[in-house]
């Protein structure tokens, strides 16, 4: 394990800022190199990482492949677009800036700092980072000590790759966290929790730091009546057990029409056995939960309402079966927290209007789910409900178009990121506008007087 005194972090930000300082990450040249020495790196140690998922989540290869891995080609879209991007760019002017020029350059930020959470804990620290490196930032990055393997695998591959001076991993909990946060940096990049999103922001605000603040909710996701079931009930049982639901964008609970609520069950109970077999904690494609401090949080959940599919547990294996309850109020405490795990709680509605109604009554959630082919109501939901992103007719996948900005509003987080909006969030658009000396018209400088009539006309 690499281990980082808490004292030497004062040392690591002062060496990154000097860094920072001698201009080199400003070289698009520079960036291009260490985006390609990443995904070296990750592909060099692909074994580490798969192990290291395996030891914290019991994350299947073919999972820790789809979710972690496959950043590299994020890696790949930034180095395809990344000349693109730093060039400045032509702004357009009106008439009467008829002698001037405008052009906006993208500029680094300087040292930035990036906190991971620990359910896709090697994903959520990587990509964040691609864009920091592409938009010619030094970085600071802090793993989740939960999912302390792959943690200590991301310390290691980082501390082979790149000189500290210019990205550093700084390991550690809560502690090492809020000594990260006292220091001033550019920019902060989190991804975490709500409460804890609170305390970046204060901490923040004393330096007046910009923030990105991904953070999670409850996302609703809706089964209307015209639907291909079968495609359906596959495509959000995918979304909500890989990683034993412990994915931020996963379907928290379902809001289905009470026309095809039967038939929705009897395929989720058939589609579950065809994915883990009778006895899901004997499948090797199933994860298991990250610690006894959430196993417990869950197993709470299992009081609510009615289990209708698996309610299983082993806590020796930190193992809960996939599990879909029925009957909830919404007061239970199943439809009030973030699940963030393998429990599918069931809604019916008999009217669309009131599951609208439902999702706006509560936070604005991270991602919404609309199973639907009707493109009326395809139309009505986007247009009558907010959230971070959509996705229509499936669960998850929007998270891996690079052209999509990822992010939240409200509740679940401010700004966003993948492919060109990683760029934007960790750089500065500097806009600069030049005049030429071939004119200077004379009706804006003093003395004033008789020239307001002309004024009025030019600017009015
Ligand atoms: P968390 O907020 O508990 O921890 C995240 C990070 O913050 C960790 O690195 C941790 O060490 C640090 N931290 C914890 N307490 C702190 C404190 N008091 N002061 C300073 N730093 C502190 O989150 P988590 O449990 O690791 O992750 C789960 C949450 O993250 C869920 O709410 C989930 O929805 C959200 N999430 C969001 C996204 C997204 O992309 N929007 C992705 C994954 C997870």
């Amino acid at each position: 394990m690499i281990t980082t005194e808490l004292s030497n972090i004062g040392d690591i930000i002062h060496n990154q800022r000097d860094f920072f300082q001698t201009g080199k990450t400003k070289d698009v040249t520079f960036r291009i190199e260490q985006l390609k020495n990443l995904k070296q790196a990750i592909i060099e140690h692909e074994q580490s990482i798969v192990e290291a998922l395996q030891a914290d989540l019991h994350k299947p290869e073919v999972e820790t492949y789809i979710t972690e891995i496959s950043v590299v080609k994020d890696i790949d879209y930034a180095i395809k677009h990344l000349q693109n991007w730093t060039k400045p760019k032509k702004a357009a002017v009106s008439w009467d800036f008829f002698s001037y020029s405008a052009k906006i350059y993208p500029e680094p930020l300087g040292v930035v700092l990036i906190i991971g959470p620990w359910n896709y804990p090697f994903q959520l620290i990587i990509s964040p980072l691609i864009g920091a490196i592409a938009a010619g930032n030094c970085a600071i990055i802090k793993p989740s000590e939960i999912a302390s393997h792959t943690s200590n695998v991301i310390a290691k591959i980082i501390a082979k790759y790149f000189d500290p001076a210019y990205i550093a991993v700084v390991e550690g909990g809560v502690e090492v966290s809020q000594k990260l946060l006292a220091e001033k940096f550019e920019h902060i990049f989190f991804t975490g929790g709500r409460a804890v999103g609170k305390i970046i922001m204060t901490a923040a605000a004393k330096y007046l730091t910009p923030v990105t603040l991904e953070l999670g909710g409850k996302s609703p996701c809706i089964i209307d009546t015209e639907i291909n079931l079968e495609h359906t009930v596959r495509r959000i049982l995918w979304g909500k057990f890989i990683n034993a639901g412990q994915t931020c964008i996963a379907p928290d609970y379902l809001l289905v029409n009470q026309k095809i609520k039967k038939d929705l069950i009897d395929g989720l109970q058939n589609s579950l056995k065809e994915f883990y077999g009778d006895n899901p904690a004997n499948s090797p494609d199933y994860a298991r939960i990250i610690s006894e401090k959430h196993f417990d949080r869950l197993v709470n959940f299992l009081k609510d309402g009615e289990v209708i599919i698996g309610g299983e547990t082993q806590s020796s294996e930190r193992y809960i079966a996939p599990t879909v309850i029925d009957n909830v109020s919404l007061e239970d405490s199943v439809m009030q927290e973030e699940i963030f795990g393998p429990i599918l709680p069931i809604i019916e509605y008999t009217d669309i209007a009131e599951a609208i109604a439902l999702i706006n009554s509560r936070p604005k959630p991270l991602a919404l789910y609309l199973f639907s082919q009707n493109k009326n109501l395809q139309k009505r939901v986007l247009q009558e409900t907010s959230s971070g992103g959509v996705c229509i007719n499936d669960t998850v996948m929007q998270v891996g178009v690079s052209s999509l900005p990822f992010g939240g509003v409200g509740d679940s987080g401010m700004g966003n990121y993948h492919g060109k909006a990683s760029f934007d969030t960790f750089s500065h658009y500097k806009s600069v506008l030049q005049n030429s000396f071939w004119l200077d018209l004379k009706w804006r400088y003093a003395p004033y007087q008789g020239k307001l009539p002309l004024i009025k006309k030019l600017l009015g």
